[in-house]
This record gives C-alpha cells, sequence and structure tokens, in this order.
C-alpha cells in the first residue's frame, strides 16, 4: 500500500500527541477535584467559581467537564487545564506532557 499520509497541515498540530494526556481520572484528582456520585458523569466542586455544593460534572471517560451554574465547559482534560490555568493551547499541552519536544 502506497502512503499517502504527506501531512502539510501547520507543525503546530503534529506536535500534540493526545494520546500522552494523562488519564481524566488521574488528572482531575492531581487538580484535587473530589468526585461524587455514580455513573458516567461525576460531580466536583467547580473551580472556576466560589463553588458551595458540587456544580461541576466530569465524565471521566473522555475527561469532558460542565458546570451547571457557571457555564465552565470543555471537552477533555486539556480544555480544562487551559482554563483552569488560563494556558494556551500549546502551553497546556506542554504542562500535560502531550507536546513533543521541539528541537
Ligand atoms: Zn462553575
Amino acid at each position: 500500500m502506497k502512503r499517502t499520509n504527506q501531512l502539510r497541515r501547520g507543525s503546530c498540530i503534529s506536535l500534540f500527541k493526545r494520546n500522552r494526556l494523562p488519564s481524566p481520572f488521574q488528572y482531575y484528582k492531581g487538580q484535587g477535584l473530589k468526585f461524587i456520585g455514580g455513573g458516567e458523569w461525576k460531580s466536583a466542586c467547580c473551580p472556576f467559581h466560589d463553588d458551595k455544593r458540587p456544580s461541576l460534572r466530569v465524565r471521566l471517560d473522555t475527561g469532558g467537564f460542565r458546570c451547571m451554574a457557571c457555564g465552565a465547559y470543555g471537552g477533555d482534560v486539556l480544555a480544562f487545564h487551559m482554563q483552569r490555568h488560563r494556558l494556551s493551547f500549546i502551553e497546556a499541552a506542554k504542562q500535560l506532557g502531550a507536546w513533543e519536544a521541539e528541537r
């Protein structure tokens, strides 16, 4: 079979290694979130606003999250990391070990 995947997309994208992102469970635990509840969506206190009761819903399989109170949401741990620490996509990917070292 002939290889035709000559990627000429932005080099930015090819440096991002999604499969090196930490598992959602490990990541969120490291961020100090405490989960309650069963099922697909767990609940935790939202770090994006002054949360008095667990308003944040998190999926531990995908890392997706959504806050029922302040509206913060994202699709994975990378989106969470960017918002929580106000990082760019690249900075967040680097911190999470999902960015291939540039040379
Ligand atoms: Zn919130």
